[in-house]
């Protein structure tokens, strides 16, 4: 999987986490691992099975939207 931030700026790399919010892949440019806060529970996470394994990390701007939200 690619970085989805990169590609937007028409960079080719190789992504090493995806989002548990979105699902985008992102690159160790990228991704965010501040501490998430808790999910009030009407937000839609999801964590899938298939994720388990990747960090768990959060994009740029969902990153921003949860901030927002506190
Ligand atoms: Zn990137
Ligand atoms: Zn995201």
């Amino acid at each position: 999987m690619k970085c989805y931030q990169c590609a937007k700026m028409g960079k080719d790399t190789d992504a090493i986490g995806i989002c548990i919010v979105c699902g985008m892949g992102l690159c160790k440019d990228h991704l965010r691992r501040e501490e998430i806060p808790v999910w009030d529970g009407d937000y839609p996470v999801r964590l899938k099975p298939d994720v388990e394994h990747i960090l768990r990390i959060v994009c740029e701007p969902c990153h921003e939207a949860l901030m927002e939200n506190l």
